[in-house]
């Protein structure tokens, strides 16, 4: 644990955590169940341990928003050529602290940010085509309590709710945000519980089992992975992901392997790493039937 630093954005009291008889904290928020001494922070940066109660430090604060098609998410078999309002804070409990730059993850510049702001801002698009709101930038389960408020308030408004998540999240704060999402990006870096525990520091189980409440319940759900070079984006690598993806939810499940970070697009990339992409796209579609490169 880190000592927290002088608090430097808008903050809030976090859900989901308990006090232990010596005073500390648990967070109860992901699996990490990281214990707090007051003035200590967690694996994520996101909650700490303020004078014995938990507060989320990223609550209303604001890193990144920008519009776009409902594909650029990915999501291609939900609500075609909508734009939603992508947006995310701070905060990550899977990638570790040195490599969060490339995710979206780190600590930095930003501003406050309300629900009803967010709200405001989708009503007045709908005109241009908006359909709501889509948190994918880090992890935004690790902004719960703004995402929470903010599907609430959303739904109210008759706007749709998207969420990016890499899934590792304990299931009872999953199961209560699930009621006020429409569509959920799942990103299944491998189908491998030594990648997970090796590069992400995170139980593989718990993934699974995320993906499994998302898979059973009524949101629409598509499955990408991010492709890391030279740690997932062996062709085998990919037809373990697809062969557990069509045995456990069918084979008509949306999949899309995305083109790892710095690449635009496939056509720019050298000849060897696109050979090595599409061997990729190939071994997930002789098993799955929506195979898409993102
Ligand atoms: S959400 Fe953050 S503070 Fe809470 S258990 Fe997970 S990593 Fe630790």
């Amino acid at each position: 644990m880190q000592t927290a630093q002088k608090p430097q954005v808008s903050r809030g009291e976090a859900a989901f955590g308990h006090r232990l008889p010596n005073g500390n904290l648990i967070c109860d928020l992901c699996p990490r169940f990281c214990e707090l001494a007051p003035g200590e922070r967690g694996w994520c940066q996101t909650r700490f341990n303020r004078r014995g109660r938990l507060w989320s430090a990223n609550h209303n604060w604001l890193s990144i928003l920008q519009f776009g098609r409902i594909e650029s998410v990915p999501l291609v078999q939900y609500a075609s050529g909508g734009i939603v309002l992508k947006l995310g804070s701070f905060g990550c409990n899977f990638v570790p602290q040195a490599e969060r730059e490339s995710f979206g993850a780190e600590v930095g510049s930003g501003r406050s940010f309300y629900p009803r702001d967010l709200a405001n801002i989708c009503m007045s698009l709908v005109k241009q085509g908006c359909i709501g709101a889509a948190f994918v930038y880090a992890e935004p389960l690790m902004w719960y309590e703004f995402l929470m408020q903010s599907a609430m308030l959303l739904k109210k408004c008759d706007m749709r709710v998207i969420l990016a998540t890499a899934g590792f999240v304990n299931q009872r704060p999953l199961q209560e945000l699930l009621p006020y999402v429409d569509a959920v990006r799942f990103d299944l870096f491998a189908f491998d519980s030594a990648f997970y525990r090796n590069n992400m520091h995170v139980s593989f189980a718990e993934v699974l089992l995320a993906l499994r409440m998302l898979a059973l319940s009524d949101v629409h759900l598509e499955v990408t992975t991010p492709l890391l070079p030279g740690q997932n984006d062996a062709p085998e690598d990919i037809a373990r992901i697809a062969a557990y993806l069509a045995q456990n939810y069918g084979p008509d499940i949306p999949y899309h392997l995305m083109l790892p970070p710095g690449q635009p697009s496939l056509t720019q990339m050298p000849p060897e790493e696109k050979e090595r992409i599409m061997c990729c796209a190939d071994a997930a579609g002789s098993i799955l039937h929506r195979v898409y490169i993102s």
